[in-house]
């Protein structure tokens, strides 16, 4: 998770910012005219790309602009009946739900042994669709974590045939500053400011996903009749002309107080703290997927799936004693099962880092444990994790294991021990127990 800078966020709390209608009269609104100005030219330099919308109120939702832009602009050429969307399987979910709800028909292409699109298959898939051919939508970095080496060979083959390159720019935070989307061959993309431009977004919003594009594209942009923008094929894609208006300046902030040179020090210090991650880990958990030299880009795919077999140990198994050590989970099983995927992003400090390598490693001592036998597979610190302190503090102790080691106290930690409130459940339960609480009114008397 990205830092959200105290002075990032007060700004959404001035007035000036907090308090002004989406609708009210544009004189009303010059400070936000602006932020929406300069905000844009700066994400169009970081990205290469030569317009951008700022209505999208989430990646997903900037990716349907994106398509609707692209069908918007096959139509305009006569080329109405393009309507095959190529997808990796790699891709994230909203990839394939965004295509078909702007009407395109979706193919997905086969990733090869290392996690990267299959060139030999999109091909065949290019030639086999080329009439119909609207777009591909492709991630870079991937959401393997790889810079795949072949993206702008791959871009120019989908030209080729007709079709436009989709780049889902929600790993961005790999680039800023580094390679811009827009020059290497994609030409719309998508951004997450509420990833990689430091709007939180813990509790699923709320996001701001700008749509950006090349230069022919840019009649295509979204439009909105009460924001004073071009009425044009592709009309408004949320309520308010600027969307999200009111989180912008957290990333206005962000961009203004990094520079350039501070936003491209972050991808690099970014990149950097996941391949120290990755080779540090490695005699521990492999990662699952790097690219020709070895390298990750933004984030490592740790593979925890071997454990089940030697111990008895899954994923979630270390995601929950991870708890007990102090730290929130990294991404649980995505994008494939049974793994972890970390990303540290510029924001934590060696230490802090170095502190979860030696958690991680930690772990897998005592995974190692199970698997020589010392301690049972469903009786070890694993498999009861997390640990409160009241199953900790309680009178008998049952456990194949130390209360200390459940405890799980690194020693120059001793005093900053964090103590999970609240034991394990049982995570399907819910979904596959439906049931309706509805409380009848006396309930609410008195
Ligand atoms: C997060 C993400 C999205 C979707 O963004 P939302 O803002 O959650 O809609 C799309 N693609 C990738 C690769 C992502 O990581």
């Amino acid at each position: 998770m990205k830092l959200n800078a105290t002075s990032e966020m007060i700004p959404i709390t001035w007035p000036e910012f907090a308090h002004v209608h989406p609708f009210a009269p544009r004189d009303q609104l010059q400070g936000y005219a602006e932020l929406d100005a300069q905000l844009r030219a700066w994400l169009c330099q970081a990205t290469g790309y030569a317009g951008i919308s700022l209505q999208p109120n989430a990646g997903s939702q900037g990716e349907y602009a994106g398509l609707l832009a692209i069908r918007a602009w096959h139509e305009s050429r006569g080329q109405a009946h393009r309507n095959v969307c190529l997808i990796p399987s790699s891709a994230h979910g909203t990839n394939p739900a965004s295509a078909q709800m702007a009407g395109m028909q979706v193919v997905v292409t086969a990733c090869d042994d290392n996690g990267n699109v299959d060139m030999a298959d999109l091909k065949a898939k290019c030639e086999q669709h080329s009439a119909k051919l609207s777009c591909i939508m492709i991630t870079y970095p991937s959401t393997h974590g790889v810079f795949e080496m072949k993206v702008k060979e791959l871009c120019a083959l989908v030209h080729q045939h007709g079709g436009r390159v989709y780049v889902d720019g929600a790993n961005m935070n790999a680039l800023v500053g580094v390679a811009a989307p827009g020059e290497f061959g994609g030409d719309v993309s998508h951004l997450n400011l509420h990833k990689t431009f430091c709007i939180p977004h813990g509790g699923g919003g709320p996001g701001v996903g700008p749509v950006c594009v090349v230069e022919d594209l840019v009649p295509f942009l979204p439009g909105h009749k009460a924001g004073g923008l071009p009425e044009h094929p592709v009309g408004a894609v949320s309520a308010a002309p600027l969307g999200n208006a009111a989180v912008l300046p957290i990333s206005w902030m962000y961009c203004r107080m990094m520079g350039a040179e501070g936003l491209t020090q972050a991808t690099e210090v970014a990149i950097l703290s996941a391949n120290y991650i990755s080779a540090r880990l490695r005699e521990h958990y492999p990662t699952l997927y790097a690219s020709e030299n070895g390298h990750v880009a933004h984030e490592c795919i740790l593979d925890l799936r071997p454990l089940k077999d030697s111990s008895g140990v899954t994923a979630e198994d270390v995601a929950k004693r991870l708890m007990d050590y102090g730290f929130h989970a990294p991404t649980l099983s995505f994008p494939v099962p049974g793994t972890l995927m970390v990303e540290p992003t510029e924001s934590e400090t060696l230490e802090e880092i170095d502190r979860f390598i030696a958690a991680m490693i930690a772990i897998r001592e005592e995974i190692r444990r199970v698997e020589r036998g010392e301690w049972p597979q469903d009786d070890n610190p694993l498999k009861h994790a997390p640990h409160t302190a009241a199953t900790l503090l309680k009178g008998e102790w049952t456990h194949a294991y130390p209360r200390e080691v459940g405890a799980a106290v690194l020693d120059e930690r001793r005093h900053a021990k964090y103590w999970p409130p609240i034991g394990r459940v049982d995570n399907v339960y819910g979904d596959r127990n439906l049931f309706c609480s509805c409380v009848p009114m006396s309930a609410y008397e008195e």
